[in-house]
C-alpha cells in the first residue's frame, strides 16, 4: 500500500525493524526515570539539534501532540491575548482552542492566495503572535517569517510547523515557540509532539509563572532539565525518533530535495491539464513545499481518487471547505521516488 496522506502519513520503512528491535531490547518496559530512558531522551534531543540545525540555546520538549502545544502556549505563555493569522482549518482551530483559555483572541484571517501582511496587525497590541507556517488543509505556507520577527520584536511568536518540521529548513530565530507532531514530515507513527522554545519564550514563561497543570511549561522544563518527562511517555516514540533521526541527512539536504520535488509536482499539474485539474493555489510564493493541494470538480476528484485506489495508492482527501473539490499529496521525506513515479503514471 502506498499513501500520500498528509498525516498520519507514510512512516519510514525502517520503522518496522526498529519496532522489533525496541521490543527485543526491552525498551518497551523500561522505567521512564531510569538512566536508560534518560539516555534515549537526551540522544533524541541532541539529534534534533544536530539534524534540524536547531540553535543550542533553544530547548526541546516532548509532548503528546501539536494540539497539546496549542494549549500549552495558551496556558503558559499568554497572559492576556493572542493574535492568530490564518487562512485555513488548522490555523482557525488553533484560535478556537486558544479562545477557551485566553481572555482575548484576535483573529486575522487572510485569503488563500494572499501573503499575510504584518500591516493587518500593526495597530493591535500583539502579545503572542500565532502563525501556521504550513497550512496542511489547503497546501499554503508562509515562506518568510522575518518581517513578522522584525515588526513584532517584543512579542512571543509561536509557529505551527506540524506539517513542515523535518521536511524543510526553518529559520529558528524568527520564532520563539515552534511545534509539530511526529506523524507528518518526520515519518513516524502518531502520538508524540515536539516543542522548541527560545530563551525568550522561557523568560516569558517565568514571568507568567503558570504551574497549575501537569503540562505547565515550567514543570515540563524542570523535568527535561534531567532528560525526564512530566508524565510516563511513549518511550517507543522517543526510541523511534532517535533511530530515524540517526538515519536521515541534515535538514538542509532534505529541504533541497523536498523543494525540488514540490516544484516538480506543481509543474506536473500546470503542464498536464487534460484532467482539468489545477493547483489549488497558483501563487508560487505561498504554495506549500510539503503539502500539494490539487483542485478539480467534485466528479473529477472522485474519479481520480477511485483510479488511484484501484492501484493501491491513497491520496489525501480535501479538508474543510475544500473537502470535495481538492485532493492533497504529501511531499514528505519518507515517500520514495518510485512511489511518486507510480502516482504520476496513474495521473497521466
Ligand atoms: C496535523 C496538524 C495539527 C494537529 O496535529 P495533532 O498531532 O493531531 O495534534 C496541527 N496543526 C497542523 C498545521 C497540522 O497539520
Amino acid at each position: 500500500m502506498i499513501t500520500f496522506y498528509p498525516g498520519p502519513s507514510k512512516v519510514y520503512p525502517q520503522v518496522a525493524n526498529y519496532m522489533q528491535e525496541a521490543f527485543e531490547e526491552g525498551v518497551l518496559s523500561i522505567n521512564h526515570r531510569s538512566a536508560e530512558c534518560m539516555a534515549i531522551t537526551k540522544n533524541a534531543i541532541q539529534l534534533l539539534h544536530e539534524k534540524l540545525n536547531i540553535p543550542p540555546d533553544y530547548s526541546i520538549y516532548f509532548v503528546s501532540s501539536a494540539t497539546e502545544a496549542w494549549e500549552i502556549i495558551a496556558q503558559s505563555l499568554t497572559s492576556k491575548s493572542s493574535t492568530h493569522f490564518y487562512n485555513g482549518a488548522f490555523g482557525e482551530k488553533w484560535a478556537d482552542y486558544s479562545s477557551k483559555i485566553v481572555k482575548t483572541v484576535d483573529r486575522i484571517s487572510f485569503a488563500v492566495e494572499e501573503i499575510p501582511s504584518v500591516n493587518l496587525a500593526l495597530n493591535a497590541e500583539v502579545e503572542v503572535l500565532c502563525l501556521t507556517q504550513n497550512e496542511t488543509s489547503n497546501g499554503t505556507q508562509i515562506r518568510d517569517l522575518s518581517t513578522f520577527r522584525k515588526t513584532f520584536s517584543e512579542s512571543i511568536i509561536a509557529v505551527d510547523v506540524t506539517s513542515s518540521l523535518g521536511g524543510i529548513e526553518l529559520d529558528w530565530h524568527n520564532g520563539d515557540v515552534w511545534f509539530a507532531s511526529v506523524q507528518k514530515c518526520l515519518g513516524l507513527p502518531a502520538g508524540m509532539g515536539i516543542m522548541i522554545c527560545s530563551p525568550k519564550a522561557l523568560q516569558k514563561a517565568e514571568l507568567i509563572n503558570d504551574r497549575k497543570y501537569y503540562n505547565s511549561l515550567l514543570f515540563i522544563q524542570e523535568n527535561f532539565a534531567k532528560y525526564q518527562t512530566h508524565y510516563t511517555p511513549n518511550v517507543l516514540s522517543i526510541y523511534l525518533l532517535n533511530k530515524v533521526l540517526s538515519d536521515i541527512s541534515n535538514i538542509s539536504e532534505i529541504s533541497r530535495k523536498i523543494k525540488k520535488q514540490a516544484k516538480d509536482w506543481y509543474n506536473f499539474f500546470n503542464d498536464n491539464d487534460k484532467f482539468g485539474l489545477n493547483c489549488l493555489v497558483q501563487n508560487i510564493d505561498i504554495q506549500s513545499d510539503t503539502v500539494i493541494a490539487v483542485q478539480g470538480t467534485t466528479e473529477q476528484i472522485k474519479a481520480i481518487k477511485e483510479r488511484t485506489k484501484i492501484s493501491g495508492i491513497t491520496l489525501g482527501n480535501g479538508y474543510g471547505t475544500w473537502k470535495n473539490t481538492t485532493f492533497r499529496i504529501a511531499n514528505f521525506p519518507a515517500i520514495e521516488a518510485f512511489e511518486i513515479s507510480k502516482l504520476k503514471e496513474i495521473l497521466y
